[in-house]
């Protein structure tokens, strides 16, 4: 007669090294200890044949309901490991942001804003749009028609010179070109308000603007101007000053003055460069202003009858202005910008300042 294990024992000794285990591995290796082939639970069953039917049949009951309790521990062992490893490889995936800055606070998520260039042409609209304007825009491709023909400078004028031009590999050579001002949406606004019956015109025309110019502190190859024209009738120099007056005012403040100074442009008889009180000394004078106090800021005129006829508005009964300046160079001024290619450098410490 061999002697009966005592299975309560070995249940209570599995028992003690599944709660020790603390890894999934761990289980796998106490799993194999107290229920495997070679396990103390295995070798009590090795006796069953040697026994009569009845203790054959009490003994294997026992052990089958200690394996399954057994079982029933490693099971719920391996739940608990497992669910307090997931928790550890998520602490140790867990991005802790606050780390980017100073260890203690989480970062506030800095929002984007509009680039200076851009605010700038909004708050120049707004002022327009406040004084009746209405805002339009057109192509920055142009014909060679649009660009210089239609706006009282054929081929080969002279004034051509003012104006160092991209020509793009279109059509005719020198025929399409990028647009060197703004002046073009004039064109196609008075076209369409002709065709449509739909005069008078009282709109201002904001865009980018290309010439082949060396970017320098105060010009850049790739620019952008806000362009205006009213035609009505009745409409005299007086207007126009009065807008650029009212204009400069709403824009830089009461303290900058406007003046207008005689100047020349193929599209409008009179012409005058407009000018305003230098922003860095005041109009004290200094090196950004060439000691004069002013600015230029410009160009405008009354327009020349012959760009009327051109575009079929009758030049007897109406009559209008123009004008046109870089919206660039109002930023620069205004933010006081030493260097203007700090626009187009997109320099992050630079932008978050406006
Ligand atoms: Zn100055």
């Amino acid at each position: 007669m061999s002697s009966t294990p005592d299975i309560d024992d070995l249940v209570a000794q599995a028992r003690q090294a599944v709660a020790a285990a603390t890894t999934i591995e761990e289980i796998r290796e106490v799993s194999t200890a107290v229920s495997g082939k070679k396990s103390p639970l295995a070798q009590a069953g090795r006796h069953l044949g040697t026994l009569d039917p009845e203790a054959r049949k009490a003994l294997g009951q026992r052990l089958n309901a200690a394996r399954a309790a057994i079982e029933q521990l490693i099971e719920e062992r391996r739940a608990e490991v497992g669910a307090a490893e997931l928790a550890r490889e998520m602490e140790a995936d867990r991005i802790d942001l606050s780390e980017f800055i100073d260890g203690s606070i989480p970062a506030p998520a800095r929002r984007g804003h509009l680039h200076l260039v851009t605010q700038t042409r909004d708050e120049l609209e707004d002022v327009f749009v406040g004084m009746g304007f209405e805002v339009a825009e057109g192509p920055e491709i142009e014909t060679d028609w649009f660009n210089f023909g239609a706006l009282n400078i054929p081929p080969a004028h002279p004034a051509r010179g003012m104006w160092d031009t991209f020509y793009l590999d279109l059509g005719a050579p020198e025929s399409t070109l990028l647009r060197t001002h703004t002046s073009p949406v004039q064109v196609h606004l008075m076209e369409e308000a002709v065709a449509g019956d739909r005069l008078p015109i009282h709109a201002v025309m904001p865009g980018r603007c290309y010439r082949r110019d060396t970017p320098d502190a105060r010009h850049l190859a790739v620019f952008h101007q806000i362009e205006g024209l009213v035609v009505d009738e009745g409409i005299s120099f007086a207007d126009l000053a009065g807008t650029i007056h009212v204009f400069t005012t709403a824009y830089f403040g009461p303290d900058i003055h406007s003046r207008l100074r005689p100047a020349y442009f193929p599209f409008t008889e009179p012409s005058a460069e407009f000018e305003v009180t230098c922003t860095i000394c005041h109009g004290e004078g200094c090196r950004t202003c060439s000691q004069t106090g002013w600015i230029e800021l410009g160009g405008c005129g009354m327009v020349d009858p012959a760009v009327f006829t051109t575009v079929g508005i009758d030049p007897d009964r109406w009559t209008g202005f123009a004008f046109g300046f870089g919206i660039d160079r109002c930023a620069q001024m205004r933010h006081q910008i030493a260097d203007m290619r700090a626009l187009i450098e997109n320099d992050i410490r630079f932008l978050r300042q406006f």
